[in-house]
């Protein structure tokens, strides 16, 4: 009998892209999205409140923690952790969809969270992105305005801990300056993957 099923795409692969808070996570993201047409942000599921210019299902799905609990329980997340005071998740069918139609699903989660992902995804790609140092990290994160002093202090603890599982990634940069940075993490992914450049 003749093959019937045409398999189209073959599957995405996951790029996990963690890094302290501070670290220039999102501008990396933004920017490697907005370049190639074939990775998509890996929208994930949240407690916390939004902030700025944050739209519901756009940065995050803002959800209550009653609902993040139930979801939890009904095995909805392919990794999930609490960060500072808040839950954080990805959900399994985000990353099904993304991978299943043939793109490569970019997720911007914390070490915990990577962690859980390189258990289950043994292919995955994981990019660490360092700061130039602990002190430059502070300054940025002073210089968001977004975070009092006793949450910049506890986010410079965790980011101590943060730093310590680097080397469990597959490749490390420092985010000296994020045009270089991005080139550097462009340069590292099409050593793996194969991307579509926007047009
Ligand atoms: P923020 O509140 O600044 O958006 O994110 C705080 C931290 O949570 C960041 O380190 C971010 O990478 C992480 N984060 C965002 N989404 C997820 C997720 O789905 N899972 C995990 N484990 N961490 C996440």
């Amino acid at each position: 009998m003749s093959e019937i099923f045409s398999n189209k795409h073959s599957p995405g692969s996951i790029i996990v892209i963690s890094s302290p808070s501070g670290g220039g996570k999102s501008s990396v993201c933004n920017g490697l999205i907005q370049q190639f047409s074939n990775i998509r942000y890996s929208i994930s599921a949240t407690t916390r409140q939004p902030r700025g210019n944050e739209v519901n299902n756009r940065e995050y799905y803002f959800i209550s923690t009653d609902e993040f609990r139930t979801r939890i329980a009904h095995g909805e997340f392919a990794e999930w952790a609490q960060v500072y005071d808040d839950y954080y998740g990805t959900y399994k069918h985000t990353l099904d969809e993304i991978i299943n139609s043939g793109n490569h699903a970019l997720l911007d989660i914390d070490v915990q969270g990577a962690q859980q992902i390189m258990q289950v995804y043994k292919n995955g790609i994981f990019i660490f992105i360092k700061p130039p140092s602990l002190s430059i990290l502070e300054e940025r994160l002073r210089k968001r305005k977004t975070e009092s002093d006793e949450r910049i202090a506890q986010r410079m603890e965790t980011a101590k801990s943060e730093l310590t599982l680097a080397e469990k990634y597959d490749y490390q940069v420092i985010n000296n300056s994020l045009k270089d940075t991005i080139n550097t993490i462009i340069l590292y992914l099409k050593t793996r993957i194969t991307l579509m450049e926007a047009v």
